[in-house]
């Protein structure tokens, strides 16, 4: 069993290092979805522009996502339309756009990444949510929406809306094309480490370098931030298991359903083989019991090729946050927060990013922007975060490894925890999360160190992979 993601298993085209200064029109921070959409679009702009990633490009959330382009997106437009019915539908309207969009940039551009188009579900097997899925169906109706009430054939189902004109992808074939296509104007091993401003101009410091800029776009996932947006206090992490079975054939269908434990499925094929990708669980990052446990739980049931974890941002209007990061600013922008559903936003994410940098009309830049009013739902869910943040601060500070291969000891007046792998090795990193000080947990599977309050990982000798940390937690 490869603990990997299955998408990693192809050969990544290199890009340079950041090892001069550099003046440009736009940086754009992060090579993910969002961050390589977004200088795709800002290709065919005048605007000397660049792209900074600081590990590999598309390795970051992209790559271990389940890689479906949909609109039929589980149980966002029920939650969405408790606050604002209009809400609910201009956000359809966006992602049927995004998805329609994605696969033109695809077809167009004859982009091998094994782009297929399938039928899309949402089903339920819980008799409690076929009135649920009753008014999706009648929200999807409403909305001019061609969706058909069925059942799912090979799962346990009362009732499946279906709906066409969705694909699935490989996600890293994609991006390495993009990087193919753009490779002059980025550069990997790269981070932004901090960002000044001064006389209208960014100045921001890569690898003892400094890049000037007139705009900066965050597309770091999780921003690094968190004035002005306060950001870890509108959302929640997520964290999935997913895994890849081989099958002997693949079906042309996408699948997710609304009850709990969520499930998520797709298939693959390669030319050699064909694989079911299933997505099992998905749950609040801080109500992990045990990471080991749930890997264990899924091995056993599936006996699976390809087993990875996954964490995503859960806004607390379902909504993402795409645009100004300051109120009438169009010189800092972010993109974040696509609750699972990145690909869609992500492609959108470049098109408004671009748009607002080239002065140009779009129709949702409300609808995403980050400064939007505080709803109902916002307030509501604050205390449930909190006492999410805490629990997880607590669990980290328990011996929580089955394999009683760490431990936690004070040196130099500094909490560490040392790791000793298979071969004796002990690799010894600082037990504290630089982005707000939670105690972070081993994750004896994928070997990381995850923080469960907002979602950083950090390899065992403690190099960040995922933010929202921007620091390493290295020992030395
Ligand atoms: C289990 C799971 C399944 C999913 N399945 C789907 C799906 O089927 N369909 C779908 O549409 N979406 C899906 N998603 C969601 C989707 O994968 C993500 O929302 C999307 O990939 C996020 O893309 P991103 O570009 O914002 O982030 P990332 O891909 O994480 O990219 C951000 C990049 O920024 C870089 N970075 C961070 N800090 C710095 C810095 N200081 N300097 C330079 N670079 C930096 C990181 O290294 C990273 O590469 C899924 C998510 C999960 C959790």
């Amino acid at each position: 069993m490869k603990k990997t993601s299955i998408w990693t298993n192809i050969k990544d085209i290199d890009c340079k290092m950041l090892d001069k200064d550099i003046e440009v029109d736009v940086l754009i921070v992060g090579g993910g979805i969002t961050g390589l959409s977004t200088l795709l679009e800002l290709q065919n702009s005048n605007l000397k522009t660049i792209l900074v990633e600081r590990n590999i490009c598309g390795h970051g959330v992209t790559s271990r996502s389940t890689a479906k382009i949909t609109y039929l997106q589980e149980q966002i437009y029920m939650n969405t339309r408790k606050s604002s019915y209009d809400k609910a539908s201009q956000y359809l309207k966006s992602q049927i756009e995004a998805a329609s969009r994605l696969k033109d940039i695809i077809t167009k551009n004859h982009i091998d990444c094994d782009l297929k188009e399938v039928s899309s579900y949402i089903f339920t097997n819980d008799e409690k949510n076929v009135a649920k899925l009753e008014s999706e169906y009648d929200f999807l109706t409403n909305n001019h929406v061609n969706v058909e009430k069925t059942k799912l054939k090979g799962v346990n189902n009362i009732l499946a809306l279906k709906v066409d004109n969705t694909y699935t992808f490989h996600p890293l074939k994609y991006i390495n094309y993009l990087k193919n296509l753009m490779k002059d104007f980025i550069y990997e091993n790269s981070k932004v480490e901090a960002i000044d401003k001064k006389d209208g101009y960014y100045y921001s410091r890569v690898n003892g370098h400094i890049i000037k800029s007139k705009y900066v776009v965050f597309a770091t996932h999780y921003p690094y931030f968190l004035i002005p947006l306060l950001f870890p206090f509108k959302n929640h992490v997520e964290t999935s298991y997913i895994g890849a079975k081989e099958v002997k054939n693949t079906q042309d269908i996408s699948a997710i359903n609304i009850d709990k434990p969520c499930i998520s499925m797709r298939y693959y094929g390669d030319g050699k083989k064909n694989y079911l990708i299933y997505l099992f669980q998905s749950f609040s990052s801080c109500n992990i019991k045990s990471i080991h446990d749930n890997f264990d739980e899924l091995n056993r049931k599936y006996h699976f090729y390809y087993i990875w974890s996954n964490k995503d941002i859960i806004t607390n209007d379902y909504i993402p946050y795409i645009g100004r990061v300051y109120k009438d600013d169009d010189t800092f922008l972010l993109a974040c927060g696509y609750n699972t559903w990145g690909f869609t936003n992500g492609c959108l994410a470049g098109k408004i990013l671009s748009d607002i940098i080239t002065k140009k009309d779009n129709p949702y830049i409300d609808l995403f922007s980050p400064h939007r009013n505080i709803n109902l739902n916002k307030i509501l869910r604050l205390p449930i975060d909190l006492g999410c943040s805490v629990k997880a601060i607590l669990k980290s500070t328990k011996n929580n490894v089955n394999n009683m291969s760490i431990i936690y000891k004070k040196i130099d007046g500094k909490n560490v925890a040392i790791y000793k792998d298979k071969k004796g090795k002990e690799h010894i990193v600082l037990n504290k999360c630089p982005h707000m000080k939670c105690g972070l947990v081993f994750n004896e599977v994928e070997e990381t160190w995850d923080c469960l309050c907002h979602g950083s990982r950090f390899t065992i000798d403690g190099k960040c992979i995922e933010g929202p940390s921007n620091y390493d937690i290295s020992f030395k």
